[in-house]
């Protein structure tokens, strides 16, 4: 177990009340999905087609493959539009989540992974943004990891004074408000307006962004604890059936630490990777260029079926590996060691 739990004594913790009473609240008010009064098909609708929408193309093609690794590039319109998709699920600015995402993928599973579930389960998936900690301060964190995306002044902005939040928080807004208009004009009376408005409010927007957050610290969780490894990466990623059938494609994690710049995380036909059917339908369109495949090397080994390792083995080889230090940090994400991974036989 790895000594970060220390830090989570209570009378040495710092906590994050801030995020400790947002995620509370949230939660509470996304249970009000269960009360019938709040429900609406309309509602329902806004609530699965959103999980694609925000989660797919703000988290997953946007902050994580396009943004952290550089797996793809897009025209800023819209790369920026992707992003302000991706600030709609309150997970920080774009700076501030590749900054956390390019470290873990630097310190992954060790000492300085900023959710690794060595400490525990709950801290991977959701304990470490309940506490403060000496290594993970904003500005620092950013400044060494996600300088190049504070480069563009759209993401600078959002980055300033909690505009992302405040962006996000309006955009749910935006569906009460477009609930409550569309009653009124249709002809329902106040209350009946008001109740479709609260119904999206409930269902498309809080609910949706409380069901992106578990599927994407399931991903920080789940997939470095259950599932099989197809590479043998000096961390304990897995690949996860159902997570990245619920992730669309990022549960394929053990693939994705094998080689973070391919912008494909499933790696085989079984693997899919709804994600990466996107982005084959963007470079249709031409939206999209520059996209990073799997390593020439990774695929023609990919036939040999991977064996679960060990936990020794995997102890020998994260002693044998250890993550070597790097100064260009958004060059190592986006273009990693490769040859220094082994297939598992
Ligand atoms: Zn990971
Ligand atoms: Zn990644």
């Amino acid at each position: 177990m790895l000594s970060r739990w220390a830090a989570l004594d209570p009378r040495l913790a710092r906590w994050k009340k801030d995020n400790i009473y947002g995620f509370l609240a949230i939660h509470l008010i996304a249970a009000l999905a269960i009360v019938p009064w709040f429900f609406s098909w309309a509602g329902v609708i806004l609530f699965f087609s959103g999980l694609y929408v925000f989660g797919v193309l703000g988290i997953n093609l946007c902050f994580h493959r396009a943004l952290t690794h550089r797996s793809l590039a897009c025209p800023l319109w819209l790369e920026r539009s992707f992003a302000f998709i991706g600030v709609c699920c309150i997970q920080d600015s774009p700076p501030h989540w590749v900054a956390v995402h390019r470290k873990h993928h630097q310190h992954a599973d060790e000492e300085l992974d900023p959710h690794s579930p060595l400490v525990s389960f709950f801290w991977a998936h959701m304990g470490w943004l309940l506490v403060q900690m000496e290594s993970m301060k904003r500005r620092p964190l950013i400044e060494r990891y996600a300088k190049d995306i504070m480069r563009d002044p759209f993401y600078a902005w959002l980055e300033r004074r909690h505009n992302w939040l405040k962006v996000a928080l309006l955009s749910w807004i935006a569906y009460f408000i477009a609930g409550l208009g569309y009653g009124v004009l249709s002809g329902s009376n106040l209350s009946d307006a008001t109740q479709f408005g609260l119904s999206l409010f409930v269902w498309g927007a809080v609910l949706r962004t409380v069901v992106v957050w578990h599927i994407t610290w399931s991903i920080n969780s789940v997939t470095h604890v259950w599932g099989y490894r197809n590479y043998e990466t000096p961390d304990v990623s897995r690949n996860n059936v159902l997570v990245a059938l619920l992730s669309s494609g990022e549960g394929w994690h053990n693939n994705h630490h094998a080689d973070p710049r391919s912008a494909r995380h499933g790696h085989s036909r079984g693997e899919i990777d709804t994600t990466w059917m996107i982005i084959r339908l963007l470079m249709l369109l031409g939206l999209a260029k520059n996209v990073a495949r799997p390593s020439p090397m990774l695929a023609n080994k990919f036939n040999d079926a991977g064996n679960e390792p060990a936990p020794e083995q995997l102890d020998a080889f994260k002693l044998e590996s250890p993550t070597p230090p790097i100064s260009d940090l958004a060059a190592k994400c986006s273009n990693p060691p490769v040859p220094t991974i082994q297939k598992i036989c």
